[in-house]
């Protein structure tokens, strides 16, 4: 699943705890005949009309199957794994999804157009949550990302927990006056809301 264009803040905070992608790629080309979008194609169609780059990048080399059961005859084990992780999320509907094929990829699974393969391309996976194919190299670095971010997580919340205890009146930082316990809990819900969709709230 690529991370073209989620225009929510989980967008933002999942790019800002991208690093540099190791080189893990075993070029199976399974990601680039079975693609899909948080956005549907109908939206992904009046980005590209507005003029936004990354649609425009993204649906420049894929071309939507002409149905699930069409993409299912492709990668069946994606399509599937897809469409259960679309089921657990409230943000997204199983009808609006579509899957994509690259023109580009060649029957080996290679890109053939590798030295000006797309941004969308290039980053993919963007980060711990996005369903790649199931046995896709990333799964080990997907694994350790996705850590990471509970980890964070955990972290702010332990952090907001120990400064309520120490607080000196229940209302203010222990250490910085001028900050309310408010103020820290809504910046640390803040934090959380992009991870929401999976799960952050009982991390
Ligand atoms: S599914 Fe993973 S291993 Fe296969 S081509 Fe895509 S990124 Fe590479
Ligand atoms: S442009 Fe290349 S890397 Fe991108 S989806 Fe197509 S074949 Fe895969």
């Amino acid at each position: 699943m690529f991370n073209v264009n989620d225009d929510n803040a989980q967008n933002e905070l999942l790019n800002e705890a991208l690093e540099p992608l190791p080189d893990l790629c075993h070029k199976c080309g399974k990601c680039c005949r079975s693609a899909t979008t948080f956005h549907s194609y109908k939206i992904l169609q009046e980005k590209v009309a507005a003029g936004d780059q990354e649609a425009i990048d993204f649906l420049s080399i894929f071309k939507p199957f002409e149905s699930i059961e069409d993409a299912r005859l492709v990668e069946p084990e994606q399509v599937e794994q897809v469409l259960s992780v679309v089921a657990q999320r409230d943000d997204m509907n199983v009808e609006d999804v579509t899957f994509y094929y690259c023109e580009y990829v060649s029957p080996e699974g290679l890109c053939t157009i590798y030295e000006r393969r797309p941004r969308c391309c290039q980053s993919a996976p963007a980060n711990g949550w996005s369903a790649m194919p199931p046995g896709c190299g990333f799964e080990g670095w997907q694994f350790e990302q996705r850590e990471k971010q509970k980890r964070m997580i955990r972290d702010l919340k332990t952090s907001a927990y120990m400064m309520e205890q120490l607080s000196p009146d229940g209302i203010h930082h222990p250490a910085r006056p001028e900050t309310t316990l408010a103020e820290l809990q809504a910046l640390v819900l803040d934090k959380i809301k992009p991870w929401k969709p999976f799960g952050a709230h009982y991390w």
